[in-house]
């Protein structure tokens, strides 16, 4: 039975800047691998008498980050103070942000197949951005007893809160990676979910199909990996839509935990209940001005916004569409190659190398850009394919990455030029790569010690067949009665001859044109 409601989600999403310091004191802000309680300091903890200064490393880097996501960067902006009592927090306040956050608005566009749709795009809007410092970390033993770590305390945080854009839950996940990629491309956080340094809240309430209204919604916290906000949402999709059937619809707001163990939300508060939170202005911060114009004479206290404008680079989007456009990546591949930006890195290079080996060949025909074009699509599922599905395989099988794969994007291109020259036979390539990463050593180094060069004079090929034949009559005669076994048979021993080292098509080629062709 199709549904007759949609969900309506919004996600607030915190992400822990990866700044040297803490948001306003000098304390390390490397706390989680630290033993509890010792990167922590006066301010942090809270003591009377203290007074933050604001780290302007994350005030840029929000700034940066707001500009990625397509924002309006505030011309002036403050903290606020937002008052609840708790252990995590020992001022009994947390600074944040409230009435003018540093970004309003924004946007990201997402691609996915949604609901098993075809590939589609969509633009998910945001409210907002703003800054704020994180808790401390508290820690519940199994005998009952609390305790609280605050080198936590006092870390860099930014708040990233959606408008209710999404109608899936595999939306909100796809914009969640999609944003992860984003942080990391930025070089501004891990924004590892597992870790804690992306962490995300889902509002989520549903409505019939065709409405406009917003119903109350129902806010799911602690979801700690991509996976929980899928399961998360979709779970809550389940409990709802059996409200709406039963004709008791959700009609007042509250806030739900997700259980990963049990796999469902459960109630932790309504509205009634909610914190009165009483923003008002950080006295003990200025106000910031954030300035759009160009200046020789720049004051180093103010943030100018040409400066952090120069420091966005390239985001996997656009990265994505040049893979494509300029390499000729086909869509899959180039998403695959643009997940990591190290990758992108060495996969450009090696595109590169491969453009420059095909200029130096100097092809009769056309300019150099016209052989690239005719070229392109070919080179490039070529190294897609050795990459993906063979180097970063092997590389995953030893616990290695491409910085401790030992192998350079030189070697790598001039390895797919002797695939693509027909010097090696897929075979020889999978133990040449294997060994170069073992080595370290160029392919032709180990190809030349190794005797791995394949068998190219023709002649040689036909000697073999020519040997095999004559020592084998009655698998001959097999073949000749049209068994498909013999044929395999005949191959795999003219392939033994030559030590695996010949082009099957040719060796392919030679046994039809003794023996006929296989009918
Ligand atoms: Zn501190
Ligand atoms: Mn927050």
């Amino acid at each position: 039975m199709p549904t007759k409601y949609e969900s309506v989600i919004g996600l607030e999403i915190h992400v822990q800047l990866k700044t040297k310091s803490k948001m306003f004191c000098s304390c390390d802000n490397s706390g989680e691998n630290q033993p509890p309680n010792t990167t922590i300091c006066p301010i942090c903890l809270g003591h009377p008498g203290v007074l933050p200064v604001l780290n302007r490393q994350a005030l840029e880097w929000g700034i940066l980050a707001g500009l990625a996501l397509c924002g309006d960067i505030a011309a002036k902006t403050h903290f606020d103070r937002k008052s609840y009592f708790y252990p995590d927090l020992p001022k009994g306040y947390q600074i944040s942000q409230f009435s003018d956050p540093i970004v309003n608005g924004g946007r990201l566009e997402i691609e996915g197949r949604f609901d098993g749709k075809n590939w589609e795009k969509k633009i998910i809007n945001l409210e907002r951005i703003h800054l704020e410092e994180d808790a401390a970390k508290l820690i519940h033993s199994p005998t009952g007893e609390s305790f609280v770590d605050y080198n936590r305390g006092g870390t860099p945080l930014m708040e990233i809160v959606t408008k209710p854009d999404f109608r899936s839950p595999e939306e909100a996940k796809v914009f969640l990676q999609e944003l992860r990629l984003i942080m990391r491309y930025l070089g501004i956080s891990d924004a590892d979910m597992e870790k804690g340094h992306l962490r995300c809240d889902a509002n989520i309430s549903l409505r019939e199909i065709g409405k406009d209204k917003l119903n109350p919604k129902t806010e799911i916290k602690n979801i700690n990996s991509f996976r929980a906000v899928e399961r998360a949402l979709q779970h809550e999709i389940k409990r709802q839509t059996e409200l709406w059937n039963e004709g008791k619809p959700i009609t007042v707001q509250s806030t739900r935990g997700w259980d990963e163990a049990k796999q469902k939300t459960v109630e932790q508060r309504t509205k009634e209940e909610a914190h009165d939170y009483r923003y008002f202005p950080e006295p003990d911060l200025p106000p910031i001005s954030i300035k759009n114009e160009t200046s020789n004479t720049k004051n180093p206290d103010d943030i100018y916004l040409d400066d952090i404008k120069h420091k966005l680079r390239e985001l996997p989007q656009a990265k994505r569409k040049r893979f494509i456009e300029e390499y000729g990546f086909d869509a899959g591949d180039a998403h695959i190659l643009t997940e990591d930006r190290d990758l992108s890195y060495f996969t450009e290079q090696i595109l590169s190398e491969l453009r420059a080996w095909l200029e130096s060949k100097g092809e009769p025909e056309g300019t150099n850009e016209e052989i690239w074009n005719v070229n392109k699509k070919r080179l490039s599922k070529l190294a897609a394919n050795w990459l993906i599905n063979r180097f970063l395989k092997i590389l995953g099988d030893q616990n290695k990455n491409i910085h401790t794969g030992n192998v350079t994007p030189e070697n790598f291109a001039e390895f797919l030029t002797f695939f693509e020259q027909k010097k090696i036979n897929s075979t020889t390539a999978q133990a040449l790569l294997e060994q170069m990463i073992e080595s370290g050593r160029s392919p032709a180094q180990i190809i030349e010690e190794k005797g791995m060069a394949q068998v190219g004079d023709e002649s040689i090929i036909s000697d073999a067949v020519e040997k095999i034949i004559s020592d084998n009559p009655k698998v001959v005669e097999d073949y000749k009665s049209g068994k498909i076994q013999a044929a395999k048979f005949l191959f795999g021993l003219v392939m033994r001859d030559l030590k695996g080292k010949a082009d099957p098509q040719t060796i392919q080629r030679v046994l039809e044109e003794k023996l006929g062709s296989l009918q």
